[in-house]
């Protein structure tokens, strides 16, 4: 059959991410998210986790050869215009990331460290190793606890979170997201430092534990609206939006919190 109407140029996205069988986070989150947004979702599996809504049941970290080798194939033939990082688990998989930050643009790092079930996703001394790759960052979304792991300080108020959040421009990013979620309050705020000044988002806080694949889904629209074009303030703003209605309207799934919802 011949196509008569012109085809759709979305905005290719890629995430370089762990996969989560169960569906609410990782690069399922990730593709689910950009798709949403507008963007066509391709992807660099890092780990593939046996998960689900209970917790993390195993791990296997692929091979390195083979994470670069699906980020060569994916912006070989793509024109890449945005990034997002998730679980990288292991230092060498953060190193090898930096070392191609330059065929990666507007590049959203969320330095993810632990699940929300409370299983770690990357090794302990890899922590030291996101130093490289914050450096190389458009965004870098910390939550607090990772806030307070790469910079070294509590960040448990909104004034820590624009400290840390300026730490993490000097070592090199070009703007910090500091997320509040994990900060106790009836409203969220999320702190956004670039070297221009610093931004707050404030919404109510919705009372709920199904928050599962919230910080994939936030990184990943960053992603997706930067490379529609939005200017970073306004990309941020909009992810920050999506991911409030994806909390409020998330899925009941599975035995466990469920998830937050990506298709909103
Ligand atoms: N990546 C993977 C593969 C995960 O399993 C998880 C959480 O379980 C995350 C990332 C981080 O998820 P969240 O968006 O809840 O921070």
């Amino acid at each position: 059959m011949t196509r008569t109407d012109a085809p759709v140029t979305p905005p290719v996205v890629l995430t370089v991410a762990g996969s989560d069988s169960g569906g609410g986070a990782g690069i399922q989150a990730d593709v689910k998210t950009i798709e949403a947004c507008g963007g066509f979702g391709t992807s660099a599996i890092t780990s593939v986790t046996a998960q689900n809504t209970t917790g993390v049941q195993g791990q296997h970290l692929l091979p390195i050869a083979e994470i670069e080798a699906q980020i060569e194939a994916v912006v070989d033939d793509f024109d890449v215009a945005g990034v997002k990082t998730g679980m990288l688990a292991t230092s060498e998989v953060i190193d090898l990331v930096a070392d191609h930050a330059a065929a990666l643009p507007n590049l959203v790092v969320d330095p993810v460290m632990v699940a929300a079930s409370g299983d770690r996703l990357l090794a302990a001394e890899a922590e030291d190793a996101y130093e490289s790759l914050i450096a190389e960052a458009t965004v870098v979304t910390p939550n607090a606890d990772e806030a307070a792991v790469l910079t070294g300080r509590d960040v448990d108020d909104p004034v820590a979170a624009e400290r840390a959040g300026k730490e993490l421009v000097e070592m090199g990013a070009d703007s910090a997201l500091v997320k509040g979620g994990h900060v106790p309050g009836d409203a969220v705020v999320d702190t956004l430092v670039t070297e221009d000044g610093v931004t707050t988002f404030r919404h109510d806080r919705v009372e709920t534990e199904a928050t599962h694949g919230s910080g994939c889904t936030l990184s990943s629209a960053i992603a997706t609206q930067l490379a529609h074009g939005d200017d970073l303030s306004t990309a941020v703003g909009s992810g920050i939006d999506l991911l409030a209605s994806a909390v409020r309207y998330n899925v009941d799934v599975g035995e466990g919190p469920g998830a937050v919802h990506h298709l909103v």
